[in-house]
């Protein structure tokens, strides 16, 4: 372990940081930054184009171009979404003829499945791979007690932070994925399970939830997250509501506000830590948001009603972050926040240097915070065995040289 052991004592909390600078152009410099890892055109070796991301208003347009009229992409639009069909020839309320020119023209897209692995839990991990070649780590998590579950999708291929205990932090940022790549890794996931067509009804089905944690940081990818949810959560397609949806960031201050206006989905927090001392080295991105900022960010995303608390997620590190005395702590910073802590015991993976909390330790701190009132279920780790669980997702790749900025 290389946590300098002082680190792992409850430091005295530091002085208030001077608050970040949560301005309109601190989010555009962001956002331009994210343009530099944006992902290749969505175009088919053959010249046609994947329909798959485009949004309403894009999808129109390409229908436009065509000479049709604007409700044929209504008719498209449930075709790949509702009914999740791929094949034109297989859509009757549109004629043969206009099908056939649509074969010509476009695609209807998916990433390809390079490999696929059931853990003896159930738990469920694609390797899924990009037209580029890139590829990107998406698990299945079942409810145990009930058939439903949520589909862990990732935002980018690598991780520009280097969060001390996470696998796909120790992968560089290859690039962003886009809203194709993201919306498409769900699609994936209910063709494997036959889950087609969405329901009208609001029937559950098995692949119920979709919760934003797999690799990347979601929210230095903002504006294909956002095209990619807001396909998911189009009525007239997979009608996912944005109460099934979970998006869980590192703590991009910034683009929280963003996110909760526009998108208003659940919201988890990777906090980790109670001091900045010990947050700057496991989640270095502190050291330009910091705790306090964090913090007044969430108090700040909207509807934080009792019945969507905010969800913490807290790492369980041996020594480093499970006294007592940081229960307490943790206590204290989420006064009057309506929130839920996810304890999450540590996953090993290869190479790394922490060791999970002892079960009396986690059972403590999770008492700590119920007694405070705060709902603290403890993280069951699944699929461990396939490295699907929470942190253990990483794939080979190489970083491209991209052109200068
Ligand atoms: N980048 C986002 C979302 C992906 S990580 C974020 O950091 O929030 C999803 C969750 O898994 C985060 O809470 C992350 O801190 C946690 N995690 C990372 N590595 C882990 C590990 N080795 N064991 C357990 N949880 C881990
Ligand atoms: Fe990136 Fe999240 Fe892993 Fe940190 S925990 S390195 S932000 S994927």
């Amino acid at each position: 372990m290389t946590v300098a052991p002082a680190l792992a004592a409850v430091a005295a909390p530091r002085a208030p940081a001077a608050p970040t600078d949560v301005t309109p152009d601190e989010a555009a410099r962001i956002l331009m930054k994210s343009a530099l890892f944006a992902p290749p055109p969505a175009t088919l070796p053959d010249g046609r184009r994947d329909l798959v991301g485009l949004s309403r208003a894009e999808l129109e347009a390409e229908m436009l171009a065509m000479g049709e009229k604007p409700f044929r992409a209504r008719q498209l639009w449930h075709w790949i979404y509702h009914q999740g069909e791929r094949d034109f020839a297989k859509m009757p309320t549109i004629a043969r003829p206009l099908q056939q020119r649509l074969a010509e023209r476009f695609a209807i897209g998916r990433p390809e499945t390079s490999t696929e692995q059931l853990s003896k839990d159930g738990t469920r991990k694609w390797l899924f791979r990009f037209r580029d070649a890139q590829q990107v780590e998406t698990v299945y998590i079942p409810d145990r007690e009930e058939d439903r579950g949520a589909v862990c999708i990732s935002t980018q291929v690598g991780c520009t932070l280097s969060c001390r205990f996470c696998h796909t932090g120790t992968q560089k940022l290859v690039r962003n994925l886009g809203a194709a790549e993201i919306v498409g890794q769900f699609m994936a996931a209910r063709d494997t399970y036959s889950e087609w067509p969405s329901p009208k009804d609001g029937t559950p089905r098995h692949l119920s939830n979709i919760v934003v944690m797999g690799m990347g940081e979601p929210l230095y990818n903002y504006e294909n997250v956002a095209k990619a949810l807001t396909i998911v959560m189009d009525n007239e397609g997979i009608g996912l509501s944005r109460r099934r949806i979970t998006l869980s960031t590192s703590g991009v201050v910034p683009m929280m506000d963003r996110c909760g206006a526009e998108l208003n989905v659940g919201l988890a927090v990777s906090l980790h830590a109670v001091t900045d001392e010990l947050r700057d080295v496991i989640v270095p991105l502190n050291r330009k948001y910091p705790i306090a900022d964090l913090m007044a960010a969430c108090r700040r995303y909207p509807n934080a009603s009792n019945a969507r608390r905010i969800t913490f997620e807290y790492i369980m590190l041996d020594g480093v972050n499970d006294s007592e005395a940081e229960a307490r702590e943790l206590v204290r910073l989420l006064k009057g926040l309506p929130a839920k802590v996810n304890l999450i015991p540590f996953n090993p993976w290869p190479g790394s240097e922490y060791r999970t909390s002892k079960p009396e330790a986690i059972r403590r701190f999770a008492e700590i915070l119920s007694a405070a009132g705060y709902a603290s279920p403890i993280r069951r780790p699944r699929g461990r065995d396939i490295l699907a669980a929470c942190g253990q997702l990483k794939t080979e790749s190489e970083r491209v040289r991209r052109p200068a900025a």
